[in-house]
């Protein structure tokens, strides 16, 4: 069974691509470059489930009918600013989407904020649009701290920042399979096979 994944990120295919393997779903994850890449999306719907659709959709109309769609948004919400960057987490230091910049502007606007206000959580909706063009919404989170100072040099985005609860090292300073087995896009993933599986939901 083919899942065409709608992202023109190839380290998104791969994570999910190990992600199926590791949950034992046969699954084949199909990069959108298959389909002549990703067109183009403005994620300007303001939650990630109106986004994760959007490009689920965009890709949709390009494929073959009967085909299945998966697509993600995600993104850090930080309660001592009040969400932020949340649906902007990609853009937050500006619209090139640099990731680099996002982490230092996030350090430097939690400066001064002390240990016991520094709490965070990462968000993933998966939006699965299947051959019949119905969709289905999964959803993980993931909830910790952020530290001062970015440790650790695994990852991607604000994981040298973020340490879960539960844990001592950021999700930067552990290895990949740890931090899956725990992270925001792990648990929208095991709700999904939960789902595929037919495990009725809460
Ligand atoms: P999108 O889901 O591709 O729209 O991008 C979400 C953005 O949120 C990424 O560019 C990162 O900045 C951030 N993000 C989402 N998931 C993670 C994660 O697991 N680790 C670190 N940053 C993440």
């Amino acid at each position: 069974m083919r899942l065409h994944l709608a992202s023109g990120n190839a380290h998104k295919a791969a994570e999910f691509s190990r992600l199926a393997a590791a949950t034992g779903l046969e699954v084949e994850i199909v990069s959108a470059q298959a389909a002549g890449g990703m067109p183009a999306v403005c994620e300007d719907t303001g939650t990630f489930q109106g986004n994760a659709l959007k490009k689920a959709h965009a890709l949709r109309a390009r494929l073959p009918a009967g085909a299945w769609v998966l697509a993600d948004d995600s993104g850090l919400c930080v309660d001592a600013l009040d969400g932020a960057p949340g649906v902007e987490s990609a853009y937050y230091a500006g619209p090139q989407g640099d990731a680099a910049a996002n982490l230092a502007k996030l350090v430097a606007e939690l400066r001064g904020v002390p240990a016991g206000l520094r709490r965070a959580h990462f968000v993933c909706v998966l939006a699965l649009v299947d051959g019949k063009g119905a969709e289905h919404m999964f959803e993980g989170r993931c909830d910790g701290v952020l530290r001062d100072e970015p440790a650790g040099g695994a990852g991607f985005g604000y994981d040298p920042l973020f340490v879960p609860d539960g844990h001592g090292q950021s999700f930067a300073a552990m290895a990949e399979s740890a931090k899956n087995g725990l992270s925001h896009r792990g648990r929208a993933w095991a709700e999904l096979v939960r789902w595929w599986r037919g495990v009725p939901r809460l």
